[in-house]
């Protein structure tokens, strides 16, 4: 299971620290004064993480060929950093994490698979191949008291993966240049390196639920020149608190990102325009403006979001108060119950019941793609998007007509 502790420089917000060097001890700070928000869906990707590592201990196990009474022979050391559990050990362990929903059910199958699939080719090739689950990785070498966890390596002569579990589907991510990845690849490099002779590091993410599987291979030398060129200095100084503050992309999850002064002035820049002259802003200021929109519209989201969240906590801000908001819509407490009442009261079910298909993702999901497409994928009809206004590096193919339908654009 994953540690509770977390590095202050750790490799899963290192894309921030490296190009932000003081953020992760502003992110302390604020950590320290408010706590740490948890969300629903760090609970989720955690529940997640726990039902991966089951499925490949107990896969290991079955293909392992391990039994009761082999695993009884062995040394308690042996036992100790054996990988597998048995049947009962999974069930055991799997009921304590509770309801599991289908689709995270899924997704650490496919998860489990691909591990074990490499695993077992690599063993192939060359049978002294070991697996190791969740494993501590230090990679305080190049980074000050740096460590974090690695869902899974794979160790040979002949190559090191380490592969790492991505539970989320609303952001791809990406193995190649990587930094998360590349921290964990020296920590498992620096651990297994005079052990092994692999010459190079493979880094692999599994984001199941995107049917996502990415990797980046760098060689021992490169790693550790990445390591020096690119990360030694940042973190010396993201240790100590000092460089510049950066905002960029990289603010999305940072903790301070709705008070930190660099991200506030950032987005206030929108605000410079129509201050000089009054009447209209000129057409040729419209591009500049439509490029702050989203980094405003997202502090705006953050600091509305940060002061509702502390005057929860008791917080008083002069001229504002708690009050509840619009009720949300009335909904059945027990729609079973619902339905058995109208039943005796002689309503037909179909007054107050209604059945409709399920949307097309859904559907082709449960059917497999194979089983969708002879089935019902000749009805299947999809619009045109909606028109939008995107910058001119945007990867998407420009939208060219000579007619275009403004009530698209508008609607
Ligand atoms: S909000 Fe952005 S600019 Fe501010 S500390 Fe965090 S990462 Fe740096």
């Amino acid at each position: 299971m994953p540690p509770s502790l977390h590095a202050v420089l750790g490799a899963s917000s290192a894309h921030r620290w490296l190009a932000c060097t003081p953020s992760a001890r502003l992110s302390e700070k604020l950590t320290e004064r408010f706590g740490s928000e948890s969300s629903p869906y760090a609970a989720e990707g955690t529940k997640a993480h726990a039902l991966a590592e089951l499925k490949v201990r107990k896969a290991f196990y079955d293909a392992d060929g391990m039994s009761a009474a082999k695993h009884s022979r062995m040394s308690p050391a042996q036992q100790e950093s054996y990988p597998g559990i048995n049947q009962f050990r999974f069930q055991s362990l799997r009921d304590e994490l509770g309801d599991i929903p289908k689709d995270m059910e899924q997704a650490t199958d496919s998860y489990c698979d691909i591990v074990m699939e490499k695993y077992l080719s690599a063993k192939e090739t060359d049978p002294s191949t070991q697996l190791y689950l969740e494993q501590r990785l230090d990679y305080s070498k190049w980074v000050p008291s740096g460590f974090g966890t690695g869902d899974c390596l794979i160790v040979s002569d002949s190559m090191l993966e380490v592969c790492d579990y991505k539970h989320g589907k609303g952001i791809p991510v990406h193995a190649v240049d990587n930094p998360q990845l590349r921290l964990y690849g020296l920590g498992a490099m620096d651990r297994f390196g005079k052990l092994y002779d692999f010459p190079a590091v493979r880094m692999t993410i599994i984001q199941p639920r995107l049917e996502s599987v990415s990797e980046e291979t760098l060689s021992r030398e490169a790693l550790t020149q990445w390591a020096e060129k690119d990360v030694v200095e940042k973190a010396k100084m993201a240790w100590a608190g000092t460089g510049d503050y950066v905002p960029g992309e990289h603010c999305q999850f940072c903790a301070a990102k709705a008070v930190c002064a660099a991200r506030v002035s950032q987005a206030l820049q929108i605000f410079q325009y129509g201050l000089e002259t009054p009447g209209l802003i000129p057409d040729e200021q419209i591009p500049g403006i439509l490029g702050m929109l989203d980094d405003a519209e997202s502090w705006i989201h953050d600091i509305r979001t940060y002061a509702e969240n502390q005057a929860l906590r008791g917080q008083v801000w002069p001229g504002y108060k708690l009050v509840r908001g619009k009720k949300p819509n009335r909904r059945w407490s027990d729609p079973d119950e619902v339905k058995a009442q109208l039943l005796r009261a002689g309503y037909p079910s179909d007054q107050f019941e209604e059945t409709k298909l399920k949307p097309v993702g859904e559907i082709e999901k449960a059917l497999g793609k194979t089983a969708f497409r002879a089935l019902v994928g000749g009805l299947v009809s999809q619009g045109e998007g909606k028109l939008i206004l995107v910058p001119a590096d945007d990867k998407r193919v420009e939208f060219a007509s000579a007619d275009v339908d403004f009530q698209d654009l508008l609607s």
